[in-house]
């Protein structure tokens, strides 16, 4: 990498975390730069007091194109990736670009399809939810969830067989979906740092997704919240803590998961990631879903949350914690370690 190591930028999309990760790099001491859509520059811009560079684009294809690639490297720049990247851009095109990325790539790809991402989660051990190969072996309540970071767009509930069918034909006949068992209990979503730098993995927070319709539907009286179909669309993210308890199946899970990702994607996975459970009323946790890269839940801790504070004795985001990894994997001459 011809780069000069005294002048890097951290470069994201201007979407989903990336103030965070902007203002954490600024923290750390790092040039930052924004990829960001023309109808967005304003609002991006009224941050650019920890945004050095803004590159504009037309449309989120650009992201990938041969200007943006050049206009990056020329930046020193390293790519953070986050949910909405990687969907607005796609692993095929992020897999293809010259600018190095943060963390690994190939677990983009295993992230891309329901099947693999579950397969990786029952190779690592985890306990998952029952899955139906089949619409016609549906016997119990089950959801029905389409491929890709789309934000639980579009996902369902049925029982029968007959309601998955009508279901996926009201979709237009998707081919990557999956038919999982709907697991009662409540959502606990945990946020991971996985350090080669400090050789460790951290728990670095954890939420509860809101969701609508479904959370909202316990505000009708059960009589009126029985006529409507939930449905799955995130819009926010709310701050929660754990049990202590139950924080050490949390960090179990999390360190099989990390050696999952060495032993079958071949490129142990770095950084934030996060697994996504629900807890039954037994203390069961059941991780129905995996993301290889930040989450957006780690913004309700922008200023840093309890389990970041127990590592560092002052305010730290995931987006700063990213930086900092960058900034000492740098500074030990390990830098190449930690990107791909
Ligand atoms: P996902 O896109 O997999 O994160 O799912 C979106 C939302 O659907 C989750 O935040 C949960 O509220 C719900 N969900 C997904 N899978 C399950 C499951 N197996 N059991 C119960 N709820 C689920």
């Amino acid at each position: 990498m011809d780069y000069d190591l005294s002048k890097l930028t951290i470069a994201t999309v201007g979407s989903h975390t990336a103030l965070q990760i902007l203002h954490g790099a600024k923290k750390e001491g790092l040039r930052t730069a924004i990829i960001v859509r023309k109808d967005r520059y304003e609002f991006y811009r009224s941050f650019s007091h920890f945004i050095d560079s803004f590159i504009i684009v037309e449309s989120w294809h650009e992201v990938a194109s041969k200007e943006v690639e050049s206009e990056l490297l020329s930046l020193n720049a390293i790519l953070i990736p986050h949910g909405s990247f990687v969907e607005y851009v796609g692993p095929e095109n992020i897999m293809k670009m010259k600018v190095p990325m943060f963390g690994s790539k190939k677990i983009l790809e295993w992230e891309k399809y329901q099947d693999k991402k579950m397969e990786l989660l029952r190779k690592a051990g985890i306990r998952v939810p029952r899955e139906f190969k089949d619409p016609e072996e549906v016997d119990t309540l089950v959801i029905v969830k389409l491929g890709g970071a789309k934000g639980g767009k579009g996902y369902f509930i049925a029982s029968t067989p007959e309601e998955v069918r009508e279901g996926l034909k009201r979709l237009g006949n998707p081919d990557n979906y999956i038919i999982q068992e709907y697991v009662i209990g409540v959502p606990a979503y945990y946020h991971y740092f996985n350090s080669k730098v400090y050789n460790r993995l951290e728990i670095t927070g954890m939420d509860i997704r809101y969701e609508s319709n479904v959370d909202g539907l316990r505000r009708l009286p059960p009589q009126y919240a029985q006529k409507v179909k939930p449905t799955f669309t995130v819009v926010g993210n709310i701050p929660l803590v754990l049990r202590e308890s139950l924080l050490i199946k949390v960090y179990e899970y999390g360190k099989m998961f990390v050696e999952a990702t060495r032993k079958y994607v071949g490129e142990e996975i770095l950084g934030p990631f996060s697994l996504e459970s629900i807890i039954t009323d037994e203390g069961e946790i059941v991780v129905f879903e995996f993301s290889g890269r930040i989450v957006a839940g780690t913004n309700v801790y922008m200023n840093g949350g309890p389990y970041t504070y127990l590592y560092w004795d002052e305010p730290m985001s995931v987006g700063r914690r990213i930086a900092k990894e960058i900034r000492k994997a740098r500074d030990k001459g390990m830098l190449e370690r930690i990107l791909t």
